[in-house]
This record gives structure tokens, C-alpha cells and sequence, in this order.
């Protein structure tokens, strides 16, 4: 962002507080250099698990909180992540409760108009109450999903949850175009754990003053007006958040990308590479692993692979290759451990990303035009994906398992087949609208300069009723 494009400084601070796990701490971010170039200044409060590096955002403040896990609860976000999210809950209450009464005792700094928490992040909606501190919601997943979120009350009522193994193709009537196997589940000890987490965050962004969503218009017109008439609070699609400023290369978590990516697309044949990544959550059997990478290699297409240390189940990361797999490609083939992804989708060598749809890789994307192949893993992702290759029409999704036949099969009928045609040229079109989004006359620029009325309205409301 230049200087120019930088609005005048508007004497208030906004406090933001992302959940700790990559997928959340990235759009946060990106909302917060959003806000701090429409002139608010910045605050973000973090947990020391997972904490992002401060020397990389030097025009922010950071203050720190313990959130007081036990050491096999901080790793349990991987093997237990409903069951690490509920206790995010409860333990970040009192340490981020003193820390924001700090804050706003501090007379040395400007006022604070208001807090922005990650939804997941439901307790700080009685905590701002107590404070009488307007809060306002991020929340980083799909309008779409959302609407699947808010409706588990009916969804258990028609009895679709919990899932049942023998209902899975079965059509949810009330939800089209989804089915039972694309409802939101994670794999955890309690079933009912995830249900309330659920209800939890729909309730409390009820409560808020309003939602801030890493989406657009265009892209979710009939979720956005679902939940318009549903949530009774001011919604923002500002979306894509990670379009409004140049890609950084220095990633916001504690993984480090690797720089061998570009140099190795450089060398590629336009459209003709399948990047394939995961996500920073999602984990495989070694079974799948190596079924993904025969079907890579069957495939005939070159491919980039983000295999994070900790992908495969029980093992610590390459081992399960057969020796030489790699070297009998001749260079087709190139693993890392972390990828500079936002870059990678922009390289003009890659055609296709076989992603788990995570929200933020769908949209990323979305706004590079690249069509998807689509292997959901778990809660909104199975969504995404459902929106992604029956509503956009824009990927296609490994329906009958991760299976080297089949992943070979999908790959050719996006790269090669006319059925790939023309599923990247709706891709682009999408595209073309995500970036109409962002134009002076977009509606996520209209949407935005409402966000800052909004807070700026708020914060004098709250100023007059003490
Ligand atoms: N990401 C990255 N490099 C990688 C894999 C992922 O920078 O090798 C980033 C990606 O660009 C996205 C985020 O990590 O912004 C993952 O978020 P997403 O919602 O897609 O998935 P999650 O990690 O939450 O499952």
C-alpha cells in the first residue's frame, strides 16, 4: 500500500484478536492491515501458541496472553480440534479479560472504538458486554457455511446429525444442494461438543454488533441474504481481504516457506502443473499418501506437493515414498514442507490446485482463476467443496475416496479433457468478478467504507451512554 492510498490517521484504536491457528491468523491480519490503511490504529491481542512474528507487522501493536493450556492440550489442535477450541474458550477468559481491561485504562493511547474477534472465539462477546466495549465478529469461513452452521438445531431435529454412516448420499432437502456427507463434522471425543461450539458461535455473532466476511457479493449473494434476514446485525463481505495488498513472502505463522517453489515453477509449461497442499490442519494415512502420489505420477502431469512434517499420520514425513519414486519422474515431481501459496497460485505455470478447501485456499483460488480439485477433510471444507464443484462449477471433487485410479482419471479430465475447458472459463469469470469486488465501484469497497462508518457510529454511541 502507498503512502497516498494511506486515509489520514482517525485518532481511535481497534483491538483485533485472531484465533491461533493459521487459517484464522492470516485473514486477520490482512483485516487489520485493511483497517490500519482506512486510518484506525492497531492493537491484536494473541495467545502465545502459535503467535505470529511482531517484527513483521512493526505498524501494529501486540500484546501477549497466556492462554494457560496444559502442554498435550496445545498439541491437541490437530488430534482434537473441537476439544482445543472449547478450551480456548474457557482458558482465555480471565488472561484476555485483564489484558483488554488493561488497554483500556491506558490513557497514553488513543480510544478504542471497538474489539474484532474471531467468531470461534464466542467468550469475548460477555467479556465486551462487562466491558461495554462494542465488538464486532470476523469470521474467516464462507457465508455458505455459515448458514450450515446456523441451521444444526433443525439439521439435528430432522435427525441428519449426527451423521449416520447409511444416510451419507442422502439429499438435504432443506440445504440444496448438499448431502448428509457434506454436513460439517469433526472427528472428536463428543459429538455434543462440537454442536454447542457451534451453536456458541452462531449465538454470540448474533449478540455482536455486526460480521465482517473474508467473502463477495457476486460470489455468495444468496447465503448473504440468508443470513441477512436471519442474524438481525449488520453484515460487511469485504472480501477477498488478501487481495487489497501485494503478496507477502514472509509467512504470518511459524512454519517457513520454501524458496525453492518459484524458481521450480519458472521452469514449467504455462497451466500445465497441479499444485497440491492441504492446509495447515488437515492430516492423512500413510494409505492415502501413497495412493496420492501414485496417482500424481500416473497422472503425467508435473506437480508441487506441500507435505507438512506432521501430513501423515505416524510418520515424520517422506519416509513412506518408495526409494527413488521421486528421481524416476526426472524432475516432474516437487515436494516441500510449506509453500508461499498466495505466490504460487498467481505463477502462470500452475493450471490446477488440489486442495482440501480450507475457506481461505478456496478463495485464494477463486481470485488466481486456477480450477480446483476438491478432497474436503473435514467441518466447512466439505462445504466449500460441494459449493466449489455443483454451485460455481469450477473444480471437480474425488467423490469415491482418495484412490490413485480415480485421482488420475480427475487430473486428466481437468487438465486435458473439454470438460476442463470449460470449467476454467466460469473459473474466470469468477475471477473477473473477485476483482470487480475490489474496484472503487465494487461492492466490497461500498462495503468496507460502511464498516468504517459503522465503527466509527458505534463508538460514539458507546461514548454517549457513559
Ligand atoms: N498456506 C501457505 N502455504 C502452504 C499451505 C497453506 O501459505 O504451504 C496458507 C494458505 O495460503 C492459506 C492458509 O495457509 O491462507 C490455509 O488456510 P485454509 O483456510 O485454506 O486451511 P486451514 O489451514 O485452515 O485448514
Amino acid at each position: 500500500m502507498s503512502n497516498s492510498e494511506m486515509e489520514q490517521r482517525k485518532g481511535r484504536r481497534l483491538v483485533l484478536f485472531p484465533l491461533p491457528l493459521q487459517g484464522h491468523i492470516n485473514p486477520m491480519l490482512d483485516l487489520a492491515n485493511i483497517l490500519h490503511s482506512r486510518g484506525f490504529s492497531i492493537t491484536i491481542i494473541h495467545t502465545t501458541f502459535n503467535s505470529p512474528e511482531p517484527s513483521n507487522y512493526p505498524h501494529f501493536a501486540f500484546r501477549f496472553i497466556s492462554e494457560n493450556l496444559p502442554e498435550h492440550h496445545r498439541t491437541c489442535c490437530k488430534t482434537d480440534l473441537v476439544a482445543f477450541l472449547s478450551m480456548l474458550n474457557t482458558k482465555c477468559g480471565p488472561p484476555f479479560r485483564d489484558c483488554l481491561t488493561d488497554l483500556l485504562s491506558d490513557a497514553s493511547e488513543e480510544p478504542i472504538a471497538c474489539l474484532i474477534s474471531d467468531a470461534i472465539l464466542y467468550f469475548t462477546q460477555d467479556v465486551a458486554s462487562e466491558l461495554k466495549l462494542p465488538r464486532l465478529v470476523l469470521r474467516t469461513g464462507a457465508a455458505s457455511s455459515f448458514c450450515v452452521f446456523s441451521a444444526f438445531p433443525l439439521l439435528k431435529e430432522k435427525g441428519y446429525l449426527p451423521i449416520q454412516d447409511s444416510r451419507l448420499d442422502e439429499p438435504v432437502v432443506e440445504l440444496p444442494p448438499l448431502r448428509v456427507k457434506d454436513l460439517p463434522s469433526i472427528h472428536t471425543n463428543d459429538p455434543e461438543d462440537l454442536y454447542n461450539l457451534v451453536n456458541s458461535m452462531v449465538s454470540q455473532s448474533k449478540a455482536s454488533s455486526g460480521i465482517i466476511w473474508n467473502t463477495f457479493q457476486e460470489l455468495e449473494p444468496t447465503a448473504l441474504e440468508t443470513l441477512h434476514q436471519q442474524l438481525g446485525v449488520p453484515l460487511f463481505p469485504i472480501g477477498p481481504f488478501h487481495k487489497r495488498f501485494a503478496a507477502t513472502s514472509s509467512p504470518s505463522g511459524p512454519l517457513t516457506h520454501d524458496g525453492t517453489c518459484i524458481p521450480w515453477l519458472d521452469k514449467q509449461v504455462p497451466q500445465s502443473v497441479v499444485y497440491v497442499g492441504f492446509g495447515s490442519l488437515a492430516t492423512i494415512s500413510k494409505t492415502q499418501f501413497l495412493e496420492i502420489a501414485w496417482g500424481l505420477a500416473n497422472s503425467n502431469q508435473p506437480f508441487l506437493w506441500v507435505v507438512r512434517p506432521d501430513l501423515i499420520h505416524g510418520s515424520d514425513w517422506l519416509e513412506p515414498l518408495p526409494n527413488g519414486f521421486l528421481e524416476a519422474l526426472g524432475g516432474r515431481g516437487h515436494i516441500v514442507k510449506w509453500a508461499p501459496q498466495q505466490q504460487v497460485l498467481t505463477h502462470p505455470s500452475v493450471g490446477a490446485f488440489w486442495t482440501h478447501n480450507g475457506w481461505n485456499s478456496t478463495l485464494e483460488s477463486i481470485c488466481e482463476g486456477v480450477p480446483m480439485i476438491c478432497m474436503p477433510c473435514f467441518t466447512d471444507q466439505r462445504v466449500n467443496a460441494r459449493f466449489v464443484s455443483e454451485v460455481w462449477g469450477i473444480g471437480l471433487q474425488l467423490e469415491k475416496g482418495v484412490e490413485r485410479g480415480e485421482i488420475e482419471r480427475t487430473i486428466k479430465r481437468l487438465m486435458v479433457e473439454k470438460e476442463g475447458e470449460n470449467i476454467r472459463e466460469r473459473m474466470l469469470c469468477l475471477k473477473e468478478k473477485s476483482d470487480h469486488c475490489l474496484s472503487r465501484d465494487g461492492f466490497s469497497r461500498q462495503s468496507s467504507d460502511n464498516l468504517v462508518r459503522h465503527i466509527l457510529l458505534l463508538e460514539s454511541l458507546n461514548f454517549h451512554a457513559h
